[in-house]
Order: structure tokens, then sequence, then C-alpha cells
């Protein structure tokens, strides 16, 4: 990696934590902004570069969560601004559904030629990740003439009426919101660290999902199976090795469409184009967003041509879908992505944390387990002496590493995960300073 750096690379925090302009920020926002959307750090931002946010009363803050693993070229990419601002003076849209742009043309090329697969493919963009996932069932029932979704436990697919019914977790995300819709079934996930059998292979993980859809559903009635390669909110949880291969296998024997949702994994958070790619998964259909476009509002699905085009002109679509801005943004932010070997760097934060978090884990008996590739890592909090999830630990920790100024992520069906997400653009320094308050903290607590 070779950054300049806009702001000086430290954490500091100048007195009051949050400071009085943040505070009577917070006041106005009380009154102001919907309850019911949280933020997760008490101060506002003005400022971020590389691995640090500034707030309004020039406290410096680590960010280990990119904004939840969107910044991953950084929140102030040059390059990323540049274009951007570049495009911006040309014109802000058009809305390719009226007049077309070559941007968005561009960027399927370029999401063919990177998604696992040589096969024909074809793209389309939106703006969520959970816009994605919805336009990647609607494809999937139009091609199959099918019905049933299959999702599995722990996942997380977003929060429009379909995709909170995707997404496992009651609260906070679906509990009062319903009805939800229908023709979704829930299938178990290999959770290796939370297995009865700890022995189970991935393989037989598998089949144990397999029997149950055929049982619950029939494999000719499913339209889609939709599976986070590894889950993002759900825990950070890394299938055991051969579930997902097999699952494919299944999919494909039963003409079942295999969607890989590559919303949080994707675009080199892994240590790899795609979270897919680690174990040679070829899904007929991937969901993008997130860290696709340095931190512009872009999402996308990328598949096999012939189910993409088995929708009608018109069926598919939206008033900003693949914005003319947000595409310069992701064509900019991939090609950084090329230039700076983001997944040579995903590797290497991914063998620090290992380096420092199996020593510390031998130590700390709360400590249940470390997992995660690349620069998506994990660490799960158990009471001692067995596997009973430790979430008011969890808590803890994390807020006592926000009062030292690094901002750290909680995920988790029992909320006892911690997740790493930095920028990948973080550098060596500021990472272990980050990792040496997040020590601290763990040993303090636990
Ligand atoms: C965040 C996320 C979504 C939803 O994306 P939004 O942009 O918040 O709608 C879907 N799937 C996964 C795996 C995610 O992490």
């Amino acid at each position: 990696m070779d950054i300049q750096y806009r702001l000086e690379q430290k954490r500091r925090i100048d007195g009051a934590f949050p400071g009085p302009k943040s505070a009577a920020l917070a006041e106005r926002r009380s009154s102001a902004v919907a309850a019911g959307v949280a933020s997760s750090v008490p101060v506002y931002a003005v400022d971020a570069d590389g691995g640090v946010i500034v707030d309004v009363d020039g406290n410096s803050l680590v960010d280990l969560g990119s904004g939840i693993a969107v910044t991953t070229v950084g929140a102030s990419n040059p390059k990323v601004a540049a274009a951007v601002a570049e495009q911006a003076a040309r014109f802000t849209h058009t809305c390719f559904m009226v007049t077309p742009y070559e941007g968005y043309v561009e960027l399927a090329e370029k999401l063919a030629e990177l998604t696992p697969g040589n096969h024909a493919k074809k793209a389309v963009f939106f703006n969520s990740g959970s816009e994605a996932v919805e336009n990647a069932i609607k494809v999937a029932r139009i091609a199959t003439g099918r019905q049933a979704v299959v999702a599995f436990d722990h996942a997380y697919h977003g929060r429009t009426n379909l995709t909170m019914g995707l997404t496992a977790k009651a609260a906070p995300y679906k509990r009062g919101f319903g009805p939800l819709a229908p023709e979704i079934y829930r299938m178990p996930m290999s959770y290796p660290f939370r297995e009865e059998n700890p022995s189970i292979s991935g393989k037989e993980a598998a089949e144990r999902a397999i029997l149950a859809m055929e049982k619950q559903i029939g494999g000719d009635q499913i339209a889609a199976i939709i599976i986070e390669p590894i889950q993002g909110e759900g825990g950070f949880i890394v299938p055991a090795e051969g579930f997902l291969p097999r699952l494919a296998e299944w999919a494909k024997e039963q003409g079942i469409v295999f969607v890989a949702d590559e919303v949080q994994a994707g675009f080199c958070r892994t240590g790899a184009w795609f979270a897919s790619d680690h174990e040679g998964v070829v899904p007929d259909i991937l969901t993008l967003a997130k860290g696709i476009a340095g931190g512009m509002p872009l999402s996308g699905i990328v598949g096999r041509a012939d189910l993409l085009d088995s929708v009608h002109p018109g069926g598919l679509g939206g008033t900003y879908g693949g914005n003319p801005v947000a595409v310069a943004g992701a064509l900019a932010a991939i090609e950084y992505m090329e230039e700076q070997d983001l997944n040579g760097r995903a590797r290497e934060i991914e063998s620090a944390f290992y380096a420092w978090a199996r020593p510390l884990q031998e130590q700390v008996p709360a400590l249940g387990e470390v997992r995660g590739r690349g620069a998506m890592l994990a660490l799960e909090f158990v009471k001692p002496g067995g596997k009973e999830p430790d979430a008011d630990l969890t808590k803890k920790i994390a807020a006592d590493c926000l009062a030292q100024g690094v901002v750290i992520l909680t995920c988790g069906t029992y909320g006892n995960v911690i997740r790493l997400l930095p920028p990948l653009v973080i550098g060596d320094e500021l990472l272990a300073d980050s990792l040496a308050v997040l020590e601290a903290a763990i040993r303090a607590n636990a």
C-alpha cells in the first residue's frame, strides 16, 4: 500500500466524550429525527480519511466499522472523490431507464469479469442491498416459475418487506412489522462453534439442510436458495468447509437459483473479490452493495445471462438505480482496489488479527471463538466454562473501546460478537493501536 493520508492517523479524545458540539447535535436530533433510527456512536462526524473519523469537537476516532463494511477504500478516497465530483459536474441523473449512459454499461462489464465463473453474465443496478436481494428473488421466481425461497438461520438480508422476511432475527428487524412475505422457508446453517455435534462436517451440515428442504418444501418447488457465504449481522459465521459447495451443487441438480448475498462480504473484504471465491463456489446470482462504490449508495445483481434475461423489458429497474454519480464512484473504487491490491491488504490484516487474537483467546476463557477471513473478523464472547452467549460483556467491551476512541460494532443472533471491519486503507500502526485498546477492554471486563 502506498497511501498519502489527508488527516493525521491518530486516535485522540480531547476532554468530554461526547464533546459539547456533539451533545448539542444530539439534542436537536432528539426532537427532529425518528427514534427508530439508532446510532451506535454518540458523536457527529465532520471528516474521515484512511482509518480515522473526526467529530465536530475535534476528536479523532479509529474506525473499525467502515460504516458497516462500506468504506473499504476509505471514506474520502481521493480517486472516488474526484470521479464523483467530475460526474456530478456533468450530470447527476438522467435515469438509466430514460436516457442511458456509458458508466452503467462499463460497470456491468467490469463486474462480469470480477465475479466467480466465466459463463455469460449480465448485471442490473439499484440503490441498497435490500433492493438487490429483492430483485435477485424476482429474477429467480420468474426464471423458474416457482415461488419458494430458502434462507438460513442467522441470515440478514435487509429491512424491506421481503428482505425482513428473509432475515432471521425478530428483534429489532421484524417484530411488529408484519405481515411478512409468504413462501419463505428457513433452514439450519452451518455454525461450527455452536453445532451440537462439533465434528459435523460442512457436507453433513449441507445434507441436514437438504433433507429438510426435501421434506418441508420439495426441491422442485424452490425458486432460490439465498445465503451469505460469510454471514454478517448474524455473527460473522463462517460455514464449515464443504457446506456452500454442496448446497450449490444440490441447487443445480434441482434447478434452483443459488444466490450468494455478498452485500457485506464482497469487494476485497474477505481477502478475495468475493467470499464465494474461497471455496470456488460459482453462484447463479450475486447480490452486491456496501463496499462496491467507496461509500456512494449503489447496489446490483450480477448473474447468469439466461436468468437475468428471463425478465421482460421493463420488469426490472428503479428511478435512481445505477445512478451515474454512484457508478462513477464504483468504477473508481474498483480501480483503486486493483491498483492497491486490497485483497492482499485484507489478508495482511487477517494475519495481524490472528497473531494477536489466538494467544489472547488462550488466556481469556470468555473468548469462545475468534474467526473470520480477511478484514471481516470476529470475537465471540461466552460465559467461561461453556458456550452460553455473553451479550452484556460484549456490550461493555464495545463501550469501553468507544470511550477510548475506537469505533467497534457488535453483531450476532445472541448479541455476543464483536466484529472488526476496518477500512482496508487503515495503516498498521493505527490498527495495532486499536487492537491494544480492544485487548485492554477485554482484559478489564472479561
Ligand atoms: C447490509 C446487508 C443487506 C442490506 O443492505 P442495505 O443496503 O442496508 O439495504 C443485505 N444483505 C447483507 C448480507 C447485508 O450485510
